[in-house]
C-alpha cells in the first residue's frame, strides 16, 4: 500500500496525523493507495515554511522567478505521458483527455514566465509641481489553493503559476480523490530550482482546509470545487479577514438555433456532454433546441452516436469516455436519472443498462451516456449539476424562450449557440448572463492569458482565475508620491493636500 504524503519545504512530508483515507482506481475500483489527512499542526508546518520562504522569494527579481517557471514548464512539457498516466489512474479519464489537462495547465505556466511584463508598475511624472506618483504591484504573502477531483493538474495550474511570478509563496491543498499528480508537480518544481518553502501541499479534507481558513498567516484563497463549498470557503475566508475568490459549479446550455449546422452542433455535443464522463465545470449538460423540428433531428443524430460511445479504461487507447470518481458518485449520477424518469422526461438512451465486460474492470464506476428528452425546468435532473454523462434537451420555440431558460437557471458558468447568423450570435454573447460564451464552439475555456470564471452561484468573490484577472487577485498595488528636496520648499499645509 503507497501512502501519498505532504510535501513541505522541497520534501515529502509524513505529517503527524494518523488519519488517512484510501485513494481508488476509478477504473478497477481498487484501492492500493492510501493519502494522508493533514492535522492541524501539519497545516501549521506548511504555512510557517511558506511565510518563511516569503520575504526572500517576493524581493527576488520576477525574471529569475520566470526562469525558475520556465524550467518548471519545460519538465511538463518532457514528463507531460507521465504526469497524464497519474492522473488518469485516480481520475479515470482518457489518456488523451489528461494530456489535453496537462496542456491546458501548462499554458498559464507559459502566461506565468512573462511575471516581469505584468508586474510593471505605472509612473506619472510631475503630478504636482515638482512631484511623481508611481504604483508598483506587491505580493501578498502566503496563498492557499484548495482544488476539485476533476482537473488535478489543471485546475492547482490555474492559481500557483501566477500566484509565485508575482511574487506570493503558495500551499495546495488538492482533493483528496486523486492527490498524486500534486506532489510530481512539487517535485518538478523544486527540481526546476524553487527555493525551499515556496510551494508547499498539504494532503487533507475539512480539517486542512478549515486550519487553513483559520490561519492568520494565510492572506488569500483560491478555491474551486462544488457551489456549496465555495460559498463556505467564501463567507469564513472572508470574514477571517482573507482575499477569496471561490469557483463554484455549473449547468451549461448550448442553444441550436434552426439555422445551425446540425452534424457540427452534434458532434460538438457529444464531446462537449460526454468528454471526461461529463465531470467538466464546462460540460454541456443542456442542449437547448429552438424549435421541434431542430429537437427531432438533432436527437436523430445523437441517439447513435452515444450508443456506440467506447467506454472503457484509459489503458485501452480505444477508450473515449472513462469511469466516473467514486462508487458514490455513480450512484448519484444514477439516482438523477432515475429521478428524470420519474418526472416525466423521455429516456431516448439509458446509460443505466451499459455494463462494463473488459476484463478487470467489471468493477470499475462505469456508466454509459444517457440522452433525455422533453426535460423540463421543473426537473431535479435539470436544476442540480448532475456531473455524469447525462445530456438533457429542453426544447424552445424560440430564441428568447431559450435565453430566458438560460437565464433562470441559478449558474451561470459558460454557455454556447450554435447558428449561422451572426446577428443573432452577437446579440447572444453581448446579452447573456453568463461568465463564458462559445459562439459554434462548445467549451469555451478561455486561454491562459485571458480569465476563466462564470457568473451567479458559479463564483463567489470579484476575481476570476489567470490572466490579468489571477495577477490582480494575487498582488496588492501601492502608490507612492515623491517630492525631492528641490520641491520641498513649502510652509506647513493644514488641508487636504491638492498637488496640482
Ligand atoms: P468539492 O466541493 O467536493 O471539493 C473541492 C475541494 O473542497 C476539495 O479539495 C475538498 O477536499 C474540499 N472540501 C470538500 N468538502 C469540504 C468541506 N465540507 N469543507 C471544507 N472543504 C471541503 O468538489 P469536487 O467534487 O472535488 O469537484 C466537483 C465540483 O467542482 C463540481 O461542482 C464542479 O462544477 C466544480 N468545478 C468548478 C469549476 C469552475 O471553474 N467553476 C472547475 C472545476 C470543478
Amino acid at each position: 500500500m503507497t501512502n501519498i504524503s505532504h510535501f513541505i519545504n522541497n520534501a515529502h512530508f509524513a505529517g503527524s496525523s494518523d488519519r488517512t483515507q484510501p485513494v481508488f482506481n476509478p477504473a478497477t475500483g481498487m484501492s492500493e493507495k492510501t493519502v494522508a489527512l493533514a492535522s492541524v499542526a501539519d497545516v501549521d508546518a506548511a504555512v510557517s515554511a511558506a511565510k518563511t520562504a516569503w520575504p526572500a522569494w517576493s524581493k527576488m527579481p520576477a525574471l529569475r522567478r520566470a526562469r525558475i517557471l520556465d524550467r518548471f514548464k519545460m519538465i511538463l512539457w518532457d514528463r507531460a505521458d507521465q504526469l497524464a498516466e497519474v492522473i488518469s489512474s485516480e481520475h479515470g479519464k482518457t489518456h488523451d483527455d489528461a494530456l489535453g489537462e496537462v496542456t491546458r495547465g501548462l499554458e498559464v505556466v507559459e502566461f506565468a514566465t512573462s511575471a516581469p511584463s505584468f508586474m510593471k508598475g505605472e509612473f506619472s511624472e510631475n503630478v504636482g509641481s515638482g512631484v511623481d506618483s508611481h504604483m508598483i504591484r506587491q505580493s501578498l504573502g502566503v496563498c492557499v489553493g484548495i482544488t476539485p477531483f476533476n482537473f488535478p493538474v489543471m485546475v492547482p495550474c490555474w492559481m500557483f503559476p501566477v500566484a509565485l511570478a508575482t511574487g506570493n509563496t503558495f500551499i495546495l491543498k488538492p482533493s483528496e480523490r486523486d492527490p498524486s499528480a500534486a506532489l510530481l508537480i512539487g517535485e518538478w518544481l523544486a527540481e526546476a530550482g524553487l527555493p525551499e518553502g515556496v510551494f508547499n501541499i498539504v494532503q487533507g479534507d475539512k480539517v486542512a482546509v478549515d486550519a487553513l481558513l483559520n490561519h492568520d498567516d494565510v492572506k488569500a484563497v483560491s478555491f474551486v470545487g462544488s457551489t456549496p463549498i465555495a460559498k463556505y470557503i467564501y463567507e469564513t475566508g472572508t470574514s477571517n479577514g482573507k482575499r477569496v475568490q471561490a469557483l463554484g459549479g455549473a449547468k451549461n446550455h448550448m442553444v441550436i438555433m434552426p439555422d445551425a449546422d446540425l452534424d457540427m452542433a452534434a458532434n460538438a455535443l457529444m464531446g462537449a456532454a460526454f468528454g471526461s464522463a461529463g465531470e467538466r465545470c464546462m460540460a454541456i449538460s443542456v442542449a437547448v433546441p429552438v424549435t421541434d423540428a431542430v429537437a427531432d433531428a438533432l436527437v436523430a443524430k445523437l441517439a447513435p452516436q452515444i450508443e456506440a460511445l467506447k467506454i472503457g479504461p484509459a489503458s485501452d487507447n480505444s477508450s473515449e469516455m472513462g469511469p466516473l470518481i467514486t462508487a458514490r458518485h455513480l450512484e448519484k449520477v444514477r439516482d438523477y436519472i432515475d429521478s428524470a424518469e420519474t418526472q416525466g422526461a423521455k429516456m431516448v438512451v439509458d446509460g443505466r443498462t451499459f455494463r462494463q465486460d473488459k476484463q478487470g474492470y467489471q468493477d470499475g464506476y462505469f456508466i454509459g451516456g444517457t440522452l433525455l428528452d422533453n426535460v423540463t425546468e421543473d426537473m431535479t435532473a435539470y436544476r442540480d449539476e448532475i456531473f455524469g454523462p447525462v445530456l438533457s434537451i429542453v426544447r424552445k420555440p424560440s430564441y428568447r424562450e431559450a435565453v430566458d431558460l438560460i437565464h433562470g437557471h441559478e449558474y451561470a458558468n459558460g454557455t454556447a449557440i450554435f447558428t449561422r447568423d451572426g446577428d443573432v450570435a452577437r446579440n447572444f454573447s453581448q446579452d447573456i448572463e453568463v461568465g463564458m460564451v462559445g459562439v459554434n464552439v462548445p467549451i469555451p475555456v478561455p486561454m491562459a492569458f485571458h480569465s476563466f470564471g462564470g457568473w451567479k452561484a458559479s463564483i463567489f468573490g470579484d476575481h476570476h482565475m489567470h490572466g490579468m484577472e489571477g495577477v490582480r487577485f494575487f498582488t496588492r498595488i501601492k502608490t507612492t508620491t515623491t517630492r525631492w528636496p528641490s520641491g520641498m520648499r513649502s510652509d506647513p499645509e493644514f488641508v487636504m493636500p491638492n498637488l496640482g
